[in-house]
């Protein structure tokens, strides 16, 4: 594979093998990261210890003006972006409805579903034949979470993700004249640190032998699945949405 890929929230869990993967396979690759420099400069460094290349941003992808200076950076320092996995997201300690207020439930869509509109506007208009791109492909994070509804403590994140399953499905229509395949991944229980902010800490370990194939995932099985979606063999494949959820 060749070309340049950028991946939101890189820094760790399913981004940061994403990203290491992707440069073994033969990406240049943005790392994004917002809070923590030090994972995003390790991954960086372990691209280029494999003999890949990689660059670390900071930017939160829900700030449009942080937005805009990554994609700016990708094109001055790597050039025009050929891949996007929009991957960045957050998720909030459980809480039921009845305790869930405005500011939590705006930061919530600010990061999982804004962000992805704001990165997928940047990449279309580099990637747009119309625009006087070369066509790429698109990668956006959805959950399974989307399709069981995050009852019981994860309503909000269940929904932003619904809404990316949407935006999926538009986007993929709108850009595929102009040369740009959309698809989506929709994990299950991945191990990654993610579950942690949920305030959970047994939810792999109790949930995982629930799962039809009888464990959690591991970030590796997501990101083999989404370099797929971007990479060439999947030329006829926009508009999908593919679960990697071991059965879930
Ligand atoms: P993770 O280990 O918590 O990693 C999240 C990544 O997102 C980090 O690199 C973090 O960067 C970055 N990030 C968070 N907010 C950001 C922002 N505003 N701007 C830029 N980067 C930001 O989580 P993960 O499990 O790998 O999850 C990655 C994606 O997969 C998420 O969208 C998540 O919803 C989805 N997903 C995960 C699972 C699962 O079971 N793990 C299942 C389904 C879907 P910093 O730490 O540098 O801030």
């Amino acid at each position: 594979m060749t070309g340049v890929l950028i991946v939101t929230g890189g820094s760790r869990g399913i981004g940061a093998t994403t990203a290491t993967l992707g440069a073994a396979r033969g990406y240049t690759v943005a790392v994004n990261y917002n809070r923590n420099p030090d994972r995003a400069a390790a991954v960086v460094e372990e691209i280029g210890r494999a003999g890949g290349r990689a660059i670390a941003i900071q930017g939160d992808v829900g700030n449009e003006a942080d937005v805009v200076r990554l994609f700016e950076t990708v094109d001055r320092e790597l050039g025009r972006v050929t891949a996007l996995f929009n991957n960045a997201g957050v998720i909030h300690l459980m809480k039921p409805i009845t305790e869930l207020g405005q500011a939590e439930l705006e930061s919530m869509w600010r990061v999982n579903i804004t962000s992805q509109f704001l990165c997928a506007r940047e990449a279309a208009r580099r990637m747009s034949t119309r625009h006087g791109g070369q066509g790429g492909a698109i990668v956006n994070m959805s959950s399974a979470a989307a399709r069981l509804g995050g009852a019981n403590g994860s309503l909000s994140y269940a929904a932003s993700k619904g809404a990316i399953d949407t935006f999926t499905c538009g986007l993929a229509l709108e850009l595929a004249p102009q040369g740009i395949r959309v698809n989506a991944v929709r994990p299950g229980l991945i191990e990654t640190e993610i579950h942690d902010d949920m305030g959970d800490e047994t939810r792999l370990a109790r949930l995982g032998p629930m799962v039809p194939l009888g464990r959690h995932g591991r970030p590796e099985e997501v990101a083999e699945a989404v370099l797929w979606l971007l990479s060439p063999q999947a030329s006829y494949v926009t508009n999908s949405i593919l679960d990697v959820g071991g059965g879930r």
